[in-house]
């Protein structure tokens, strides 16, 4: 079973190129930011204190992501690998990650740094938008990735929303708090990083991509 983790900052691409790789490669899809919107959704208690820290771009409480996402982990036994975006996002979390692996005799395969700059990033995040039933994503401030109708998927007709957390001042937090907490990730990994070159169009990040992963099984 391998394990690769998608480091990168915001709006580097890292939930398009991980449906890419699952699609590829079969791998399951492991997004800490997924599963916390989830639990956002459920409007439990942790729900409700976990929505407003995230529309700040602060980081959750490792214990909480480590619990959703042992709880994954367990309800995915059988994978043929795992591609973590958005976690690890600290090194306390790597180490945890690292001890969790290490338990079951598995290791981190690959870890592959998505490089962009702060305007880069801040430019596309602050138009992005996606279907609340098929994921695919959009942009409204980029006339190649606008959909064709105005706040509607051209795939499959559904809705497409704006995460709250998508806006400049929130943007600006996430970039700072990458910088320090989750920047160092690279040092932490660097007997294993390879870095790819996120300014470039998504399919020729994904074909770097392929060939630091290899032929699909
Ligand atoms: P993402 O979808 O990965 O951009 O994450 C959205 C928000 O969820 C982040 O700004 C954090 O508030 C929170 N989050 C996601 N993953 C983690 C993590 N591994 N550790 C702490 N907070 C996280």
């Amino acid at each position: 079973m391998k394990n690769i983790i998608l480091l990168a900052p915001p709006a580097a691409g890292k939930g398009t190129q991980s449906k890419l790789i699952c699609d590829t490669y079969k791998f399951i899809h492991i997004s800490t930011g997924d599963l916390l919107r989830e639990e956002v959704k459920k409007e439990t208690t942790l729900g409700i204190d976990l929505k407003d820290k995230m529309e700040t771009g602060k980081l959750i409480e490792d214990s909480i992501v480590i619990e959703l996402l042992k709880n994954k982990l367990d309800a995915c036994k059988n994978a043929e690998g795992f591609i973590y975006d958005g976690f690890p996002r600290n090194i306390k979390q790597a180490e945890l990650l690292d001890e969790m692996l290490k338990e079951s005799d598995y290791k981190i395969d690959e870890v592959i740094y998505l490089n962009l700059d702060y305007e880069t990033a801040k430019n596309r995040i602050v138009g992005r938008c996606s279907c609340t039933n098929c994921g695919e994503v959009y942009n409204t401030l980029i006339e190649a990735q606008k959909p064709k109708k105005e706040g509607i998927c051209d795939k499959c007709n559904s809705n497409l929303y704006k995460r709250n957390d998508d806006n400049e001042e929130t943007f600006k937090t996430r970039f700072e708090v990458y910088e320090k907490e989750t920047k160092p990730l690279i040092k932490y990994y660097e007997n294993i990083v390879k870095e790819v070159d996120s300014t470039k169009d998504t399919n020729e990040v994904f074909e770097e991509i392929k060939s630091i992963l290899g032929e699909p099984k």
